[in-house]
């Protein structure tokens, strides 16, 4: 009979404590989760799904237009924003009982509220007082606003996905991943937006001709992309907010959302007394076994600041109740994580970037394509595709994938397993490819294209 309530207390029920929690449970721990908001997290209530949804709601628009060169008369269309927010929330209501359940079914016993740590192997929740042989936090990360006059009439991604009234213009500040996905949504659902990044190009961290390739898509779909601008002050003058930018310039418009990064959601819950490490932007730090500078204390997901995706917390999660309640010895391996950004058109990257790669490896052979995609022939869409594949070449391996495209997301994936089973290229070269697809690009692209000319096929 163990001395505490619980083998394992997990606070936060988003995409890494839940994973935490039914994997121990199942292995025989007995375990406990307290939730303060919402089931399933951020992904599921106000990140990845409800992101997703509105990607699919705002290519109608193009869809409607591209069926015309197919033959299709579609007639008038119209968008009603409140129909697809009561949709969307319905699903988002049906996951959160899907979560629940699980967690119910796995045997984990949920607490609705607010937890902190008292001590070690001590919380507090809803006023109850719980004991715990370990406590893992998993509380996610927050939106974070930069503190200029006037931030309190801007917008987050958290508070987006519930406005009751689609604006006239919009205003995105940033140049994330948040940003691009939200500019495009909300570009495609008829919004006049402007999107504001402080440097010189943005995404930073992605392979640079996908930015740059990107950035004329976007462009091209009529979002107002500005670089090297920011906002220093907003006021609001009725409806209507005025962002003053640092270079004087003024804009008006009805909404703005800053997407400019979140912070680890770590502050205020006990763990700084009870001897918790933390970075200076308040991650948690943990070891490799993600055991915290305090012994019984695990930190996971987005609270720890590593990589801020649902199925890297998921990742963390199996290894930890692996590890704790099942005798194994995993560790994490942030090697190759394929990515996609829901940009429009998609960004799917995996592995290195060029400026990387020749880092890492010194000689590498660029292979690039730049193409309009089949269906846009007779769409008459200028949309164009690009891909590009970065292979070492002492090895041969194929170190690096981008593609920017439709469903780029879909094809990274399986690429994704290539990657990390250290496929060469002369292996890519074997595969025989799909066709008619665009992905099959990948397993014929035979020329490597010297640098130059790479960049201007991304331009
Ligand atoms: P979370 O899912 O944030 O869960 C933390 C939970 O802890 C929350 O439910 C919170 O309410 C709860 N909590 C916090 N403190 C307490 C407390 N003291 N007591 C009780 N409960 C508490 N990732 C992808 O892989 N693909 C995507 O397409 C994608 N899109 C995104 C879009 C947006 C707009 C955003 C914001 C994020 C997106 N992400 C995406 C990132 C992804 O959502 C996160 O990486 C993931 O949710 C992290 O999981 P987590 O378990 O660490 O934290
Ligand atoms: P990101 O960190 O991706 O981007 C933040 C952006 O804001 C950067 O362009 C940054 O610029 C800019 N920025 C930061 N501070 C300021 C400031 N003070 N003024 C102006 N601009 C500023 O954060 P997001 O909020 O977009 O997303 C958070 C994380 O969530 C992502 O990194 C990702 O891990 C995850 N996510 C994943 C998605 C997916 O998988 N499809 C979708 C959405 C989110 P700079 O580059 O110059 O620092």
């Amino acid at each position: 009979m163990s001395a505490y309530d619980y083998d394992l207390f997990t606070i936060g029920a988003g995409s890494g404590g839940v994973r935490a929690s039914r994997m121990s449970a199942s292995y025989g721990a007995k375990v406990a989760v307290a939730e303060d908001t919402y089931l399933g997290g951020t992904c599921v209530n106000v990140g990845c799904v409800p992101k997703k949804l509105f990607v699919y709601a705002s290519h109608f628009a193009e869809d409607f237009k591209d069926a015309a060169g197919y033959g299709w008369t579609v007639g008038e269309t119209s968008f009603h924003w409140p129909t697809l927010l009561a949709n969307k929330n319905k699903e988002i209501e049906r996951l959160n009982g899907i979560y629940e359940r699980l967690l119910d079914n796995a045997g984990v016993e949920l607490f609705n509220g607010r937890a902190s740590v008292v001590d070690a192997h001590t919380l507090s929740v809803n006023g109850k007082t719980v004991t715990a042989e370990k406590i893992l936090v998993a509380t996610g990360g927050w939106p974070v606003v930069p503190d200029i006059p006037g931030k309190e009439h801007a917008m987050t991604s958290n508070e987006i996905f519930y406005i009751e009234k689609l604006p006239k213009r919009a205003i995105v500040v940033g140049g994330g991943y948040i940003a691009v996905e939200f500019a495009g949504i909300l570009e495609g659902l008829g919004v006049e937006v402007t999107q504001l990044y402080r440097g010189s190009n943005f995404l930073r961290g992605f392979d640079d001709d996908v930015r740059t390739f990107l950035a004329t898509e976007m462009r091209k779909k009529g979002v107002n992309l500005v670089f090297n601008a920011n906002i220093a002050r907003i006021e609001k003058q009725g409806d209507i907010l005025k962002a003053e930018l640092e270079n004087g310039e003024e804009i008006e418009t009805d909404l703005i959302l800053y997407a400019t990064g979140r912070a680890p959601n770590s502050r205020g819950i006990g763990l700084e007394e009870a001897g918790v490490e933390m970075a200076e932007n308040g991650a948690i730090k943990v070891d490799d076994a993600f055991k915290t500078s305090v012994d019984s204390i695990y930190a996971i997901g987005d609270v720890i600041d590593r990589v801020a995706l649902t199925p890297v917390a998921i990742a963390e999660g199996m290894v930890i109740a692996g590890n704790l309640f099942r005798g194994e010895n995993l560790t994490m391996d942030y090697a190759d994580i394929p990515t996609a950004v829901f940009s429009q058109p998609n960004i799917g990257t995996v592995g290195l970037t060029e400026a990387q790669a020749r880092e890492t490896y010194g000689a590498v052979d660029i292979y690039a394509s730049s193409f309009t995609p089949m269906k846009h022939t007779l769409s008459g869409r200028d949309e164009k595709t690009f891909m590009k594949l970065i292979v070492d070449q002492a090895s041969d391996r194929v170190v690096g994938f981008h593609m920017v495209g439709p469903d780029a997301g879909e094809t990274t994936q399986g690429l994704g397993i290539a990657l990390k089973c250290g496929a060469t290229k002369a292996q890519f070269d074997a595969t025989i490819g799909i066709h008619p697809t665009a992905a099959e690009e990948f397993v014929t692209m035979r020329e490597k294209v010297p640098e130059e000319p790479v960049k201007q096929a991304a331009e």
